[in-house]
């Protein structure tokens, strides 16, 4: 009863199929009730559920052992983990800029993985992505940067995706430079027209993949404090890899530590902060204060 899964070259791998979704989501519900802040309703199905996942680059280099995650409507989650823990490779799993090489990633119960690159273009809609290097475009403005992706991807009419651009940008203070290119903002602007036109598109889950690491540290604060408004007063899923540990325990539901491919660790950020369970993540935390 194994689905069996291929990964390039010798490897394979053999996980069972997707769980069952009242099953899962009941089993998921009991195992995160007390890891995180998110309000649990009774019967409620994670938005994001994670299974087995993994992801071997050349058939060799195994860089997600075997992921298993959940993740709530509304919740946000924060991924910590040293360099090369496979952070940026889950994110980019699940949105499915990476095709993992085994097991499975529901969203809404909806398994993502697997389908067609038509498919995999109407899923990409639900999974917002903000990247450490911004991605925007350089020669269109921030109107323009915000707009683009509601023209092309959403069919939205010129009227509409201007305006939702303009309250997105002005949600980010950035009012006043809409008509701005890239080269002429801030890294820390730049990174705010990013995650204006990441919300513009209203995914259900909205990726961060070390969104200020780039940014020199006056411009830092800015950022965050965009993000934190986003995750304080809206109803945006967030996950959020980070190294900022203020944010991950005013802001975070739930804090998470990967290291070697694998979840290691993860609770409430107090949980997780202050009394740590596991070795690795004593190390890890202990290396950065
Ligand atoms: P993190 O974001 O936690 O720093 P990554 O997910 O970027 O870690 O990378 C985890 C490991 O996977 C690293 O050893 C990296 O070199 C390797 N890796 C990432 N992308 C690729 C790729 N496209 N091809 C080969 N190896 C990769
Ligand atoms: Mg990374």
């Amino acid at each position: 009863m194994f689905g069996k899964n291929h990964g390039h070259g010798g490897l394979t791998f053999d996980v069972p199929p997707a769980m069952d979704a009242a099953e899962a989501a009941r089993i998921a519900f009991d195992h995160d009730l007390s890891l995180s802040k998110h309000h649990f309703v009774e019967g409620e199905h994670p938005v994001v559920r994670i299974e087995h996942l993994m992801k071997t680059f050349d058939g060799e280099t195994q860089v997600l052992r075997d992921v298993n995650l959940n993740v709530w409507n509304g919740e946000i989650v924060v991924v910590l983990g040293p360099s090369g823990s496979g952070k940026s490779t889950m994110l980019r799993c699940i949105n499915l800029l990476e095709t993992p090489t085994a097991g499975h990633i529901l969203i809404d119960d909806d398994e993502i993985t697997g389908k067609s690159a038509k498919e995999v273009g109407l899923i990409r809609r639900d999974l917002g992505m903000v990247f450490q290097s911004f991605n925007l475009f350089p020669h269109l403005t921030a109107l323009e940067n915000v707009m683009i992706g509601q023209t092309k991807v959403l069919k939205k009419n010129k009227d509409e995706a201007r305006a939702e651009a303009v309250k997105q940008l002005e949600a980010v203070g950035l009012g006043d430079r809409i008509d701005y290119k890239p080269p002429q903002l801030s890294g820390g602007q730049q990174q705010r027209v990013a995650i204006a036109r990441a919300v513009a598109m209203h995914p259900k889950v909205l990726l961060f993949d070390e969104p200020t690491s780039a940014l020199d540290p006056e411009l830092v604060r800015d950022v965050l404090g965009v993000m934190r408004e986003l995750a304080l007063h809206g109803d945006m899923t967030m996950i959020v890899v980070t190294h900022e540990m203020g944010f991950a325990r005013d802001v975070g539901d739930r804090v998470v530590f990967m290291e070697g491919g694998v979840v290691v660790e993860q609770g409430l950020p107090e949980q997780v902060f202050d009394n740590p369970q596991h070795d690795r993540t004593k190390q890890f935390l202990g290396s950065i204060k």
